[in-house]
């Protein structure tokens, strides 16, 4: 079975192949298909993002295809900056500047109301029709000031449930055996270890 990955991250499609080897799975992405276009995203929710991306992709190819999106939701904002996470500081925004709006709107927040959990979210379509959508989190607090050098996003002021250092202060390691994003993917491994037999056998 072929599946493609709706993304042109490098790092991301290394994981997800890293993640589903093993299974009968031959893992293209959008990169293999130059043709196909950017897809925005402008939906509310992550699986509204998540479902746009991979309808796309799968009618253009008409493979199964497979795509995510994620963010960090602080309790004490609502839920921002949610679906907006990647441009909450503006389209141009940095990874800093994001962090520095969003320790700017906690100022003064003690620290039992900085709580907060990264979201991912996972969505499977198949050119039957049948869609599919897996999700991760993990639950922590907004840290006072940003610390650590490792990983990416808000990882510098993300302190996990149950830890005293920030995912930045993790190796990716360890980040990685608690993150939203391998809750996801572990539950879409397990789904395709089930599935993929099946789906060669009855619907090739
Ligand atoms: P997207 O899923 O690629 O659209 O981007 C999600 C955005 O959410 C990233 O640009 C980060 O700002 C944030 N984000 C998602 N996952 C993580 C994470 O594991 N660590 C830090 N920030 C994250």
């Amino acid at each position: 079975m072929k599946i493609v990955i709706a993304s042109r991250n490098r790092k991301k499609i290394e994981e997800l192949k890293r993640i589903l080897q093993g299974l009968e799975i031959t893992i293209l992405s959008v990169n293999d298909f130059p043709e196909l276009e950017e897809v925005k995203e402008d939906g509310l929710t992550f699986d509204e993002n998540a479902l746009k991306k991979a309808r796309y992709v799968c009618q253009q190819t008409g493979l199964p295809a497979l795509s995510d999106d994620s963010g960090l939701e602080v309790e004490a904002l609502g839920g921002r900056p949610g679906v907006r996470s990647a441009r909450y500081a503006g389209d141009e925004a940095s990874d800093d500047d994001n962090i520095k709006k969003l320790l700017e709107e906690l100022a003064g927040v003690p620290s039992e109301k900085r709580t907060a959990q990264f979201v991912c979210c996972i969505a499977l379509v198949f050119p039957d029709g049948k869609e599919y959508i897996f999700w991760g989190y993990v639950r922590g607090k907004i840290s006072e000031i940003p610390r650590g050098t490792q990983g990416f996003g808000y990882d510098p002021v993300f302190i996990p449930e149950g830890f005293k250092k920030t995912f930045a202060e993790m190796s990716s390691h360890e980040k990685d055996k608690i993150s939203h994003r391998k809750e996801a993917l572990d539950k879409l491994r397990d789904f395709l270890i089930k599935f993929a037999p099946i789906y060669k056998q009855n619907l090739l």
